[in-house]
């Protein structure tokens, strides 16, 4: 079922660290070999062997409306036709500044990068060069991408891996970042009282998604916008995977609650190497050339990614109802897995906002780092080959949200709740 795949597999790891270009697409956590794809549709993911699966990872969050969505093509070719890349300014990078300014709220200045470690990067140097302070407040299993800073008891692979907190990162980094646990606003605040005066930024992914899909509990991410404005530290909201998924305007307008700087990725080129970082004027004016703080890229604020970001944000804009249908598709999803769940008495706990579903194989309710670590990963890894082998491609590690888009359709939902169904049947019968 899987020869090409394993083929492409030992080539693969012949040239390239593992095999693959980012960690978790190795299914270690899984067990296996990866699913090498060719091409995909819609909701549906085509391999190297034939075989089609339904996808819930989106290529982890933007496919919004699906893969290949005609327009995001179109924009891509046709910005293609007239260069790949300038290095100079170009009116799509106004253009798309503008249009994430209009749909999410107090963004007054954008910066287009390249990747979500990019953005958030950027936006704790800027914080830095802001406040002149050095230390910055992360939550335990949350993750901002690769940078040195954010290695620290960090979500995503780092958590898959078991190396939360990576080699290569010097002491002194990582003394200058403070972890806090999630939901936990009494952690939070005896965090800046020992560091009282020396606290330039707390970043949060506002709706966790790699730990599974943690939500912020009732007035949490007030609480913390509250501590910030007292002790004149920035408030950043990572929304590289939240922003416009839970809402055009993201967790900031889902919430009612305003950050200081807000990062987000590759949904805003939707499926290009994209980021972006944005906030209030005042501390964006740092940024060179207006001010000191150095930031730059040869390829940033790219023909193709731009015309593409542009294509698939400005339908989001014209057509809210998008986040309706997605909704309920997942809440659908969530109501089924659960009856399934259920009926072979599995313990589970689901947590969910819009289009972002966390599974988790433990007793609920996840808040944090320490309940999300309860999943039973063995079994997940089971449970995700009984998926695959029936056509349903969920993320390759027990610690990643679900993503849907709104190209899955009601058969394609059907289908998913009997693979489970199956699955956990064999699982048992095992
Ligand atoms: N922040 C969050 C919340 C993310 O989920 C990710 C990656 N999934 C990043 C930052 C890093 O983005 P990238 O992989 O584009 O560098």
């Amino acid at each position: 079922m899987y020869e090409k795949s394993e083929v492409l597999f030992k080539r693969a790891q012949q040239f390239i660290p593992g095999g693959v270009n980012s960690p978790v697409r190795a299914f270690k956590a899984v067990g296996g070999t990866p699913v090498f794809f060719e091409r995909a549709e819609g909701s549906v993911l085509y391999d190297a062997d034939g075989n089609s699966y339904i996808d819930y990872v989106g290529s982890w969050g933007p496919m919004l409306l699906g893969h290949a969505w005609p327009p995001v093509v179109k924009a891509v070719q046709d910005a293609a036709a007239r260069s790949t890349s300038f290095g100079a300014p170009t009116e799509l990078e106004i253009e798309l500044a503008e249009l994430i300014q209009q749909m999410v709220p107090g963004l007054d200045k954008v910066r287009m990068v390249n990747s979500g470690t990019e953005a958030c990067m950027s936006a704790i140097r800027v914080a830095r060069g802001y406040t002149e302070r050095d230390k910055i407040i992360k939550f335990e299993g949350n993750y901002h991408g690769h940078g040195d800073s954010f290695l620290i008891k960090a979500g995503s692979g780092a958590m898959t891996f078991g190396t939360p907190s990576s080699p290569g990162v010097t002491k002194g980094t990582a003394q200058d970042t403070l972890t806090a646990n999630f939901n936990d606003i009494e952690d939070v605040k005896r965090l800046f009282a020992e560091n009282k005066g020396q606290v330039a930024a707390l970043i949060i992914e506002p709706i966790a998604g790699n730990m599974g899909c943690v939500p912020p509990a009732d007035g949490f991410l007030q609480g913390l916008r509250d501590i910030c404005t007292a002790e004149g530290a920035i408030l950043i909201f990572d929304e590289v995977m939240c922003g416009f998924r839970v809402a055009p305007g993201g967790a900031q307008q889902l919430y009612g609650v305003q950050a200081d700087l807000v990062t987000f990725g590759k949904i805003i080129g939707a499926g290009l190497p994209v980021g972006a970082y944005g906030g209030k004027e005042e501390i964006m004016n740092v940024v060179s050339p207006v001010g000191p703080v150095y930031q730059a890229g040869t390829l940033s604020g790219n023909p193709l990614a731009m015309s593409a970001g542009l294509a698939l944000l400005s339908e989001l804009h014209k057509n809210p109802s998008v986040y309706e249908e997605l909704e309920h598709k997942t809440a659908h999803l969530e109501e089924w897995l659960h009856r399934v769940f259920k009926h072979h008495e599995i313990t589970h706990s689901f947590n969910r906002v819009g289009s972002m579903l966390g599974i988790f194989f433990c007793e609920g309710p996840v808040t944090d780092f320490e309940s999300c670590a309860k999943t039973d990963v063995e079994f997940f890894g089971k449970f995700f080959h009984g998926m695959l082998k029936r056509g349903v491609y969920l993320p390759p590690s027990a610690f990643e949200s679900l993503f849907l888009s709104n190209a899955i359709t009601q058969v394609q939902l059907d289908h998913t709740v009997n693979a489970a169904d199956e699955t956990v049947e064999e699982l048992i019968q095992q």
